[in-house]
């Protein structure tokens, strides 16, 4: 099995990311998310709002609409631009990206034989629209009155999470190309002729970022599209690409759009989307830097940092053939803070109250009994839960628990009314 096909089976197996509508056979590039898997892409988007919105005071928070006026589309561009250019096999009839020419044998056997690239625009039409392939446009429509009611000055930004929508042709690899996911952007409104200088300071924010999920360094590296296949829009565009298990690929990026939206949008609206300098008098359309992230690709490259298989660690009174698994998530993302497990069923009533103490502390915690002390430590570390507390029959005596470290395996035994603060 590959790594990514371990992953793939690991998150079904715990329940984090399942196949859409299953039963039915699925339906390409769209997942869901169990419990665990919504908990930890609530807590990345969480960390990510509190890091660009709430812990700013220059960037302000909207909830723009999936479903647009078509006329945003026709002015933004996509409507012509939004393409990808594909190729068909004349064989097998199958459709790729020209530029991921798949070197897999054509299923009707030898080679592929390829018609010339045609280009294909890939948001999803609805009657009388698009789905949104991207929040950006919201943002920009809205200018004017953000601008208004937050009031503030340029530079500052507005910032969004929402879902996108893209008619993926090749949507292997899991999460990184799906149908339907979540942007989390911001356009960031400067003067123009600071833009360069913001697009550097932007990168290295967004690079930290990243950083702060527990996405290990040597795992990025940059990429600066060349000036020939940048977008309808871009002056620059930089990406940082992440180490999947199938190769370096973009995680995000980080455009200078320039004036360019709010200009079409100025022209096809007839409305003044101009900013005003009170200081200054000065009167323009702003640059914008907008850096870009797709919440389910970073919690790819989360999970594929994080996942590790070793020997059996833990001694279970199941013969433990196959290898363990241990997600070494970064605690703040983790799904489960904290695992309570009385060492027997006989303790329960002591491992409920400990339980209910914590629970004062942290609403991401769970509960077990159920089968050996091995086999629930192994569950936790499949599911990244950095810290087990245990309850044990000296608990009785002395009040003290032990509580587990994931990564080191270190037990530590303290008093109860001591662990919540320590865990924290
Ligand atoms: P790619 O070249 O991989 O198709 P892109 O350059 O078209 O990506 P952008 O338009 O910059 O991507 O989209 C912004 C971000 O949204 C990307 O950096 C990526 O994180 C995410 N993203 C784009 N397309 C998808 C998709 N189909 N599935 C999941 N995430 C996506």
């Amino acid at each position: 099995m590959t790594k990514l096909e371990k992953i793939v089976s690991w998150a079904k197996r715990r329940g984090f990311i399942i196949p859409g509508s299953e039963i039915y056979g699925g339906l390409g590039g769209v997942y869901d998310f169990g419990p665990y898997g919504l908990a930890l892409k609530n807590n990345i988007k969480r960390l990510w709002w509190k890091t660009f919105v709430e812990d700013r005071d220059d960037i302000v928070g909207i909830e723009s609409a999936i479903l647009m006026n078509r006329a945003v589309w026709q002015a933004s561009g996509h409507e012509t631009s939004f393409n990808d250019e594909l190729v068909e096999c004349k064989k097998c009839n199958k459709r790729f990206k020209a530029d991921d020419k798949p070197e897999e044998k054509c299923q009707k056997g030898g080679e592929h034989e390829f018609t010339k690239p045609k280009s294909f625009n890939t948001m999803f039409k609805t009657a009388d629209t698009y789905l949104r392939p991207e929040t950006a446009q919201g943002m920009f429509t809205d200018f004017k009155q953000v601008l208004e009611v937050s009031r503030q000055k340029i530079p500052f930004g507005v910032a969004q999470i929402g879902k996108s929508f893209r008619n993926e042709i090749n949507t292997k690899d899991f999460l990184f190309r799906v149908r339907e996911f979540e942007i989390a952007e911001i356009e960031y409104f400067v003067k123009k002729g600071d833009d360069d200088k913001a697009f550097g300071e932007w990168l290295k924010l967004w690079e930290e970022f990243i950083l702060s999920t527990g996405i290990k360094k040597e795992n990025l590296k940059h990429y600066e599209h060349p000036k020939e296949a940048l977008s309808h829009y871009s002056k620059k565009t930089v990406d940082i690409n992440y180490n999947y298990p199938f190769g370096w690929k973009e995680l995000t990026g980080l455009a200078n759009r320039t004036d360019f939206d709010l200009k079409a949008h100025m022209e096809k609206s007839g409305q003044d989307l101009n900013y005003f300098d009170p200081e200054t008098n000065e009167k323009y359309i702003p640059y914008v830097i907008e850096p870009t992230l797709g919440i389910e690709r970073l919690m790819l490259a989360i999970i594929c940092d994080a996942f590790e298989e070793v020997k059996p660690r833990t001694k279970t009174t199941e013969a433990t053939t196959g290898k363990e698994v241990i997600l070494h998530f970064s605690p703040k993302l983790a799904p489960i803070k904290v695992a309570v497990l009385p060492l027997t069923k006989k303790l329960s009533k002591e491992a409920k109250e400990v339980y209910s103490e914590l629970k004062k502390c942290y609403s991401d915690i769970e509960y077990d009994e159920s089968g050996s002390i091995g086999r629930r430590y192994r569950r936790q570390d499949e599911i990244g839960t950095p810290f087990c507390v245990t309850i044990d029959f000296e608990t009785l005596k002395d009040k003290k628990v032990t509580i587990r470290d994931r990564d080191t395996m270190k037990q530590e035994r303290a008093k109860i009314n001591k662990i919540a603060e320590m865990i924290k």
